[in-house]
């Protein structure tokens, strides 16, 4: 009798969750039948490659050089000569370039657009071509800034110049705003920008930044690519942890020195990381993705709450990439004892890098970590460079319905989902502009092709040249025209 009740009970639980997975409906529209405009790809191409050989590389320290972005400036001037004959130009902070397009419709929110000018140095050794040649060889363009993000640069510029030869100017005010310094902080040129921009009094309809690209998830069961828009940002801190003791010598050593117990501490903060968490961006990608998927992964996903403690383990230990989309993460950089090698350490302290997950603040993590470290620790949140989790985009926002019109018009099948993006953009400095931000750049990647980005061999797709350019183009129809 009792198996008999057992078997009825795990039949039943099976069935509720097939059925909740059957229950779950696509009720997405299908993309009205959308025309791609031709679009002369050598030209544009080569409008890249200029872009690529001025050697626009960001640096902290005296070694940096401006005359390459004064160069990039003239350069953008005569490429792309109606953009710039219809925008007002405004140059913030000698470097940063502003970029205002009026729209017909006072009544209309703005929108923006970023991007950054500046590259990161490329690495000596190891190039095939020079990294500033922008040689073009098996269907790519090879060279530093090619992937990130000189040819999304250029497209945008590209895009928005297609719909003004056409004689449109947009009902929506257009903005633009490419930085600088990205790659070193953006304290300089985006900080900057985003304080005009305050100053004003603006609120933007919704900003549109560079960030995570369309994947293929034939895996899963969806056809077209699945287009990850990233909607938030993870805050940022590094945390000094410091312990005290008495100095001493290195013949007579005490039982436990200030480099042991620092040793000991980041061993015990390793092992007890912070709690993982599906958060509301999770939810919302699983959300998007369920109705797209193949039945195995449907069934998975619909049931996402009752399975959520038994994948979450699973999905942890998966990789790197998928544990930190679930929490903060706490990486442990520099480790500093004694200078000397017979010197006692009278201090040692560690730094910990930390990026905080959305719902998290870093005064949490600075408590987490005196939690797990107890007396004797002295933990600092460092002020350079920290900041906040961003806010989470709004998805009911006009926004995120033309991007996920947008996607579906591009990529036959594609499918758009909320993503929280884990990497660091310009886009966290417009903070409060706006309700809706988006970090995406819209060419379909893999981790090979990405691997690439501040890397030797950088390089992009011709055709994504066409990609991006198509995306811009239709998207600023949707949402500006
Ligand atoms: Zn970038």
């Amino acid at each position: 009798m009792a198996l008999i009740i057992i078997l009825a009970v795990i039949v039943l639980f099976f069935a509720v969750l097939i059925i909740r997975a059957l229950a779950v409906k696509d009720k997405s529209e299908a993309p009205e039948e959308y025309k791609k405009p031709e679009i002369d790809l050598d030209s544009a191409v080569k409008k890249a490659q200029g872009a690529i050989r001025i050697p626009t590389v960001s640096m902290a320290d005296d070694s940096f050089d401006d005359k390459p972005f004064f160069e990039l400036q003239k350069y953008l001037e005569k490429t792309f000569p109606l953009f710039h004959e219809k925008a007002e130009k405004r140059v913030v902070n000698k470097y940063a370039l502003m970029y205002k397009i009026e729209g017909t419709d006072k009544s209309l929110k703005p929108a923006l657009f970023l991007g950054h000018q500046d590259v990161v140095p490329p690495q000596a050794e190891g190039w095939k071509f020079p990294p500033f040649s922008a040689e073009i060889k098996d269907g790519y363009i090879w060279g530093r800034g090619s992937f990130d993000m000189k040819s999304q640069l250029v497209s945008i510029f590209e895009a928005t110049e297609m719909h003004l030869r056409e004689g449109k100017m947009p009902k929506r005010g257009m903005y633009f705003c490419f930085g600088h310094d990205e790659e070193i902080s953006g304290r300089d040129g985006a900080t900057a920008m985003a304080n005009v921009l305050r100053g004003e009094g603006l609120q933007f309809e919704f900003i549109f930044d560079e960030g995570m690209t369309p994947v293929n998830a034939s895996l899963i069961g969806i056809k077209g690519p699945l287009a990850l828009v990233g909607v938030c940002e993870k805050g940022w801190v590094n945390a000094k942890i410091t312990v005290k003791g008495e100095a001493g010598h290195a013949a007579m050593p005490p039982k436990e020195t200030t480099a042991v117990k620092i040793a000991k501490g980041v061993a015990k903060l390793n092992k007890h990381q912070m709690k993982a968490r599906f958060t509301y961006p999770v939810n919302m990608l699983i959300k998007s993705v369920c109705p797209k998927a193949s039945f195995k992964f449907k069934l998975l996903m619909a049931n996402a709450d009752i399975f959520k403690p038994i994948i979450k383990p699973i999905l942890l230990k998966a990789s790197p990439e998928v544990a930190s989309l679930l929490r903060t993460t706490m990486a442990i950089t520099v480790l500093q004892a004694s200078e000397a090698a017979n010197v006692m350490p009278d201090e040692s302290y560690a730094i910990v890098n930390c990026r905080v997950n959305t719902g998290e603040s870093t005064e949490d993590v600075k408590r987490h970590m005196q939690k797990v470290l107890g007396k004797g620790y002295e933990v600092e949140l460092l002020e350079l460079g920290k900041h906040e989790p961003t806010s989470v985009s709004d998805l009911r926002s006009f926004g995120w319905k033309m991007m996920e019109k947008t996607v579906a018009e591009i990529w036959d099948g594609g499918v758009c989902a909320p993503f929280p993006f884990v990497a660091g953009t310009d886009s966290k400095f417009y903070e409060g502009l706006s309700e809706c931000t988006f970090k995406f750049s819209p060419h379909i990647t893999d981790a090979e092709y990405r691997a690439g980005m501040h890397n030797v061999n950088e390089k992009f797709k011709i055709t994504d040249v066409e990609e991006d350019i198509q995306f811009y183009y239709r998207f600023m129809q949707n949402a500006c025209m």
